[in-house]
């Protein structure tokens, strides 16, 4: 069976799908590694590297293409990718079934197997394999790195002869994968760290991690399917901006990261709250391409409003790529080893890692959520 990787096209995405190390198991269990030349280059991983572990290097995109059973991908294939895809072919990366549900119809066109890391399930058994995670956790590391860099203050509490300088402030709003790695880079730091969740549930681990909780009582159930948060009504909104306003208003550092799947971000910082904070004050809105938590983020841009400024970084795992490729490869390495028995492919559909994450087959598109989405387009069309 023959695995191709082809080279990230998208602007600033400078991850790969599998790196070399990654590459020497596959070939190693006897699989044919393919990988466009450069492939590798932006997160550092040279040509000669995968070489060196048993990896064809094809200089020809839709050569590669053709010869591949199955195509590995960090995101979505643009338009001229898909058309030179192959019927019976599978096709593995973020593919954003839920924000591009025309691509999706257009790979179940093409007769593509098309597989979603974003749709492996949140489970223990996929725990391995579960790239939102991974991703996630990078991306909630880098925006602390962000704004400490940004902040025209220290983060840890220091004594000096100079005087004493007391730690910085940090609330970070949506405890979840990236949330949660955002409060123990911040603590590492040495900031003080408030946290809010609209699921109860994670108190502990934000307290486990030596933050404060912040107490936002609901009386609406918030937890969706999976663990997921809920969108909740008008009326808990306001009151959860009320308590929120207050922690706000004291921070140095706010990291908003609260999203609810194929949805619009939920807006928990409103241009009343920032007029609030201290000048200087920074606010990392990491739901900045989900539309942003914040009023006046701009995806992609440092925005300064009642001087604080919102940064809404896109695409933040490229900017660590090694490691970001080393995570994203092994959450594929573990799905690869899930498909493949022996050599050979088996798509066992009552397997709920495989019909989640499966979203196109044989022409038809699985997936109940893209299906509704198509529909929703036809009916705004
Ligand atoms: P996410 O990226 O979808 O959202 C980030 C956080 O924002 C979540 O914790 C969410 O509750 C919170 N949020 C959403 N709307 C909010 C609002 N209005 N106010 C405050 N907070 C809000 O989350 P994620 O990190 O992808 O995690 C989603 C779920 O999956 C969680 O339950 C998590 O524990 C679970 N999970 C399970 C596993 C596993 O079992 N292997 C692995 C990872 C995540």
């Amino acid at each position: 069976m023959k695995i191709g990787v082809i080279k990230e096209i998208e602007f600033g995405e400078r991850r790969v799908a599998l790196i070399p190390d990654v590459a020497s198991r596959l070939v190693k269990s006897g699989l044919e590694i393919l990988i466009e030349s450069h492939a590798g280059e932006s997160s550092f991983f040279a040509n000669s590297a995968y070489a060196e572990v048993g990896a064809n290097i094809i200089d020809d995109k839709t050569a590669l293409i053709n010869e591949s059973d199955i195509l590995l991908k960090v995101g979505a294939p643009r338009e001229e990718e898909v058309s030179m895809f192959k019927s019976g072919q599978i096709i593995i990366g973020f593919l954003n079934p839920l924000g591009r549900p025309e691509l999706i119809r257009r790979l179940a066109h093409q007769g593509v197997t098309a597989m979603g890391m974003e749709m492996i399930p949140r489970s223990s058994r996929a725990q391995s394999m579960d790239a939102l995670s991974s991703q996630a956790s990078i991306a909630g590391y880098k925006a602390v790195l962000i704004a400490a860099a940004a902040l025209p203050k220290y983060l840890p509490m220091l004594t000096t002869a100079a005087g004493t300088i007391p730690p910085a402030k940090v609330v970070v709003l949506g405890a979840g994968v990236a949330g949660l790695q955002a409060i123990a880079t911040a603590r590492r730091l040495g900031a003080q760290v408030e946290a809010y969740d609209i699921r109860p549930a994670v108190r502990e681990e934000v307290q486990s991690l030596g933050a404060k909780f912040i107490d936002v009582t609901l009386e609406e159930d918030t937890t969706a399917a999976g663990g997921y948060a809920k969108e909740i009504s008008e009326a808990a909104k306001q009151h959860a901006q009320t308590v929120l306003a207050k922690h706000i208003k004291d921070a140095d550092i706010v990291i908003t990261t609260a999203q609810v799947p194929g949805r619009k971000a939920p807006v928990m910082v409103t241009d009343s709250m920032i007029a609030q904070m201290k000048r200087g004050s920074i606010i990392v809105d990491m739901a900045g391409e989900q539309g942003g938590n914040c009023e006046g983020t701009i995806a992609g841009k440092d925005v300064i409003c009642h001087g604080a400024t919102i940064i809404a970084p896109i695409n933040l795992p490229a900017s660590m790529p090694i490691h970001a490729s080393q995570k994203y490869a092994k959450n594929l390495l573990n799905l690869l080893n899930h498909l493949i028995k022996k050599g050979e492919l088996h798509l066992d559909f009552t397997d709920d890692i495989i019909s989640s994450t499966c979203i196109t087959h044989a022409g038809e598109i699985l997936n109940q959520r893209v299906k509704d989405a198509l529909s929703q387009l036809a009916v705004s069309a």
